[in-house]
């Protein structure tokens, strides 16, 4: 073997050239609050449950799973109709592997090469890379100093680029800041104006917010899809479950492009224990919701700029030098996120206990800046 062969050694697509993977760090740190993970393990009887269930999948493992997930869809249906205020069955709903695969199975359906998408950045950044890796070009569009969406700007910017698929991240990744409905209707009729275009509102972390889903925007919006995720709210990031809702027709398309059988048996059967336990974890929900909250003080009380947050993490500030400030802290055996906005750093809701580590933490990193 040849040692010395790297990544652009190969034949490799051009626009691929160069870049990056996603890569938060994994590191063995105390405590670990940089990914948006929820901090509670699964409780025991659902952990039993799940046992349960996936036994029951085994049993019949020779065969593929049910391809069109009706089980699963039916119970997420349920779930959102009891949520976010509007009905919905399981024609409108459909899963993957995390939220991650429901996008690039929107990106494959709707963008593609010729094709753009657009985000308000800082925003979730495997927007853009799924983007790149389904041949979509990306369009970085604006967003106020406070972080939030400023709608004119918004609109121009999707007015001059007419792109094909718009993003509507809500609550946003990195910042933490929500998305009013009339901002997001306002950027939707822009989007339907310049060409008839697909709206994804991304609400990972909408369960956390002190707003109501978006999802009743779907009503009578053909072209508008909410795509969601059990790894935040339902404490499962392990189990790789997203999905989305919309009209009936958004889940015909994705079918053109999602892989046959994509969904396991076994990731079903998981999801659908942790589905009948939704109110216990929706019970850690509103614990972490409580640690948020009190991060946002705690952190305004020693002194840092904190941008409003409705989800499970808090983006604060700000550093002359955020990467050294991020440094500092995990020599204190705690691990923030450095997202690569200038000046801020984000750190995930965790226990109590972490939350407090964390705070000692950037008490210390304040006193030593004076
Ligand atoms: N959307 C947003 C805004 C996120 O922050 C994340 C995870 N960090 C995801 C989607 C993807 O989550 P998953 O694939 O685990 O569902």
């Amino acid at each position: 073997m040849t040692a010395n062969i790297a990544i652009d050694d190969l034949p490799i697509r051009d626009e691929l050239r160069g870049k990056t993977p996603y890569g938060a760090p994994q590191l063995d740190v105390p405590v670990q609050l940089n990914t948006n993970e929820n901090p509670y393990e699964l409780p025991e009887p659902l952990v039993r449950r799940i046992a349960e269930r996936v036994a029951d999948a085994a049993r019949t493992l020779n065969r593929y799973p049910d391809r069109d997930a009706v089980e699963l869809r039916t119970e997420l249906a349920a779930y959102l109709t009891r949520t976010a205020g509007h009905p919905v069955t399981r024609e409108n709903v459909w899963a993957a592997n995390g939220s991650n695969e429901v996008i690039q199975q929107l990106l494959q359906t709707f963008g593609g090469p010729g094709r753009t998408a657009m985000g308000f950045e800082p925003s979730y950044s495997m927007h853009a890379l799924i983007s790149r890796g389904t041949g979509t070009g990306w369009i970085s569009g604006p967003r106020r100093d406070d972080f939030t969406i400023d709608v004119a700007a918004a609109r121009q910017a999707i007015a001059e680029n007419a792109p094909d698929v718009v993003f509507i991240t809500s609550p946003n990744n990195p910042t933490g800041t929500a998305v009013e409905a009339e901002t997001a209707l306002a950027l939707y009729e822009a989007a339907q104006a310049a060409k008839p275009s697909l709206v994804v509102v991304d609400e990972a972390y909408v369960e956390f917010s002190h707003r109501e889903s978006l999802l009743p925007l779907i009503e009578g919006r053909p072209n508008l899809v909410v795509s969601r995720t059990m790894s935040k709210a339902f404490g499962a990031a392990g189990l790789r479950l997203g999905y989305l809702a919309a009209h009936p027709a958004v889940v015909d398309a994705v079918q053109l492009v999602r892989l046959p059988y994509h969904l396991s048996a076994v990731t079903q059967a998981t999801a659908l224990a942790a589905l009948e336990h939704t109110d216990t974890l929706l019970g850690y929900v509103e614990q972490l919701k409580a640690e948020r909250d009190r991060l946002v003080d705690e952190l305004r009380a020693i002194g840092y700029e904190v941008t409003e947050s409705d989800a499970n993490f808090v983006q604060f500030g700000r550093f002359e030098d955020s990467h050294t400030a991020w440094q500092k802290i995990l020599d204190q055996g705690v691990l923030v996120r450095d997202n690569g906005v200038p000046g801020w750093l984000r750190v995930t809701a965790g226990t109590p206990d972490e939350n407090d580590a964390f705070l000692e933490a950037v008490r210390a990193l304040k006193k030593e800046q004076h």
